[in-house]
């Protein structure tokens, strides 16, 4: 899409459309919006919409809380599920101060700095995100559920697909929003699927990526189905990730590429790959931000353990997949859905960049099951853990000023402050494992 702001006036009038959602992301990684009439569209195309900065968790302080909202012309989509009178379209926009400045903790403002450095490179980010996600039922209230009647598991078809009606509509509908689909599946875990999208420039990815939960959170809806992108919402069966495939490209080429290697892939690929490995216990924090995310991560359930990469197996941190040439990439596994992808694709480049620069090549690439190697022979190769909980994630964060730069200060620091309450408070729950265990024993 290149629209102009004319473009803009007359869909919105031919196409009738009512109400438009100015959208945003919180540093949570949370869509908000705030709905204007028709009547308000100039203003909003003025880049005159205000809202309260106070009210947005992890946004300004009361004492600087007006905050202006930029929409990004391009981004103009109509909800294909809204009425068809009276439309409801949505704008994505950058949050701005009273003074015409970027707010420096806006996700996306985050991303596009990191993106501009990658630029003055020559070069551009690309990114190809793995969803997954569950569709459980709902109660009798319309409260989500972890329940579901369906046992099928990996590329099953129907009639034991019973989530299969709603994927479908899914599907069709991010298509109808612009979506390229690449492919849907379900995924290994009774009642889990994933649908997959064509990669793009980062920015894109990310408002994407937002997008992305939204339509399925409201089509799921509207089949009686609760959508979660919660990383592991059931003890015992796989969690869902969302597999980063990146890859850096100059002047349209795909610059990880290199025909002659053994692995086929060139200097920068090997040094994005050495970057993203220095940098990844910090990287955690942002990409897997929940309490929950460190549940997922742990043997037997296809995502990430150890920090290793192998050009081979597919049981590491980074692989690199199958095809080369034009769609070398590199796969990160341990970023999960709960992430700000905003945030964590501005981390995965900066990293990925500072290793280009700094000349770092990774330790080894390993090709064998590392979950099946000894401590001993871990130990041999180098290989460490990612971090075991959110609170591990905290600390190897606030090691790394590097990433915290990035970031930012006043971003980096609330978000700290939010993920160690939120340790907290999750350390003095008793759960119903306590309760199983230790009830009727003590
Ligand atoms: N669901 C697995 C995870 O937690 C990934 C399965 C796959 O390889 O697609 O990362
Ligand atoms: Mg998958
Ligand atoms: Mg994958």
């Amino acid at each position: 899409n290149n629209y102009t702001r004319e473009d803009i006036l007359r869909m919105v009038e031919e196409e009738d459309v009512g109400f438009i959602r100015l959208q945003f992301t919180d540093i949570f990684g949370t869509m908000k919006n705030i709905a204007i009439t028709t009547s308000q569209l100039d203003k909003a195309l003025n880049n005159e919409i205000m809202f309260d900065g106070s009210s947005i968790e992890g946004f300004a302080r009361v004492e600087e809380s007006d905050m202006y909202l930029y929409p990004n012309l391009n981004t103009f989509e109509i909800f294909p599920w809204r009425p068809q009178q009276g439309k409801v379209a949505r704008l994505i926009c950058d949050v701005y101060k009273p003074d015409g400045t970027p707010y420096e903790s806006d996700p996306r403002y985050i991303l596009k700095k990191v993106m501009a450095e990658a630029k003055e490179m020559g070069y551009e980010f690309n990114v190809g995100p793995e969803l997954e996600f569950f569709l459980f039922h709902t109660d009798d209230d319309g409260l989500p559920t972890t329940l579901s009647h369906e046992s099928a598991g990996y590329f099953d078809l129907g009639p034991l697909d019973l989530g299969e009606n709603a994927r479908r509509d899914m599907v069709l509908t991010l298509e109808d929003m612009g979506f390229e689909i690449e492919s849907s599946h379900h995924e290994a875990a009774p009642a889990q699927h994933e649908i997959d999208f064509r990669y793009d420039e980062a920015l894109t990815t990310a408002d994407n990526i937002m997008t992305f939960k939204l339509v399925v959170k409201t089509i799921a809806k509207r089949h009686g189905l609760h959508a979660t992108f919660m990383p592991k919402p059931k003890f015992g069966i796989n969690g869902s990730g969302m597999h980063l495939n990146m890859s850096i490209s100059r002047d349209g080429i795909n610059v990880f590429q290199d025909a002659k290697d053994e692995y086929g892939l060139s200097k920068e690929a090997y040094c994005f790959i050495g970057g993203i490995m220095k940098h990844m216990k910090a990287l955690t924090f942002i990409t897997n931000p929940s309490i929950n995310s460190y549940k997922r991560l742990i043997p037997g359930y296809e995502a990430p353990v150890y920090i290793a990469w192998s050009a081979k197996n597919r049981t590491p941190l980074i692989r690199i997949p199958g095809s080369r040439g034009e769609y070398t990439r590199v796969e990160l596994r341990n970023p999960d859905p709960s992430a700000n992808p905003y945030l964590a694709l501005a981390v995965c480049l900066a990293a990925g960049l500072d290793g280009i620069k700094q000349g770092l090549m990774p330790p080894k690439a390993v090709n064998r099951n590392v979950y099946e190697m000894t401590d001993e022979e871990r130990k041999i190769f180098g290989i460490e853990k990612l971090p075991g909980s959110l609170r591990e994630a905290a600390i190897e964060f606030q090691k790394d000023t590097f990433i915290q730069e990035i970031l930012g200060e006043d971003l980096s620091r609330k978000y700290i402050e939010a993920k160690t309450s939120e340790y907290y408070e999750y350390r003095i729950q008793i759960t119903d494992w306590e309760l199983e265990k230790y009830l009727h024993l003590l």
